[in-house]
């Protein structure tokens, strides 16, 4: 019998300011894609209207490192001060419910997850899409226009994105985020064809990050 390939989860990825947020947005307000926010731990405060258990785990560190110490992450990483990490129960969780785990990680952790599959020879489970900036100097124009941090700040973050960048093709798909629009249908198009099957069967709510 022919060996049919069945992703199971999307890793969405690309550096700091590239849009990811808005883009992810974009498609959980799409339901026929069925997709769910892989939920994570953070050790970072929330932010207005951010909720917890909806938009992150916001944890101490204590809890952070209990949950490295019990082997709960699958991967995780240190991002400008703060502590992220995926959880392997939030994969399971959204499998079991017949959904799509949507990962909106940066790219150092994203990387972790894509050699975790590949060590377990389950690669073929994993879409993995790294959201390029159309240019490093746009990039540089939409880190510094949304943020009013010091200018220090924002240097650590180019710096950052460049390393990120030079991930790129680690990933399965570059989708390169010219225009919100075109940026959305590209990536709809990748889930459609990526995830057919499970796409036909009856269609549920999605359930995002972004408020
Ligand atoms: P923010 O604090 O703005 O919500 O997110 C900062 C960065 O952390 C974003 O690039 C986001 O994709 C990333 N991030 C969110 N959750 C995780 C996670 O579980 N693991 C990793 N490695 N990065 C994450």
């Amino acid at each position: 019998m022919k060996n049919i390939k069945k992703p199971k989860l999307i890793i969405f990825t690309g550096p700091s300011g590239v849009g990811k947020g808005t883009v992810e947005k974009e498609l959980f307000n799409n339901p026929s894609l069925k997709l769910k926010l892989s939920v994570s731990v953070t050790t970072r405060q929330p932010r207005e209207g951010e909720i917890d258990g909806i938009h992150y785990y916001f944890v101490s560190q204590d809890t952070f490192d209990a949950c490295l110490a019990d082997n709960k992450l699958i991967e995780y990483s240190l991002h400008f001060d703060n502590y992220y990490g995926t959880l392997y129960s939030e994969i399971d969780r959204i499998i079991a419910q017949g959904k799509i785990p949507f990962l909106e990680i940066e790219t150092n952790g994203a990387t972790q997850v894509i050699d975790y599959y590949k060590k377990h020879k389950k690669v073929d489970e994993i879409v993995s899409i790294f959201l390029m900036p159309p240019s490093f100097s746009e990039l540089e124009k939409r880190i510094i226009r949304r943020n009013t941090e010091p200018e220090e700040v924002i240097k650590k973050r180019l710096a950052k994105a460049k390393q990120e960048v030079g991930q790129a093709n680690l990933f399965q798909y570059i989708v390169i985020s010219d225009t919100v629009p075109q940026t959305v249908a590209e990536i709809e198009k990748i889930i459609k064809n990526e995830f057919s099957d499970l796409l036909n069967q009856k269609e549920e709510q999605n359930e995002g990050r972004k408020a």
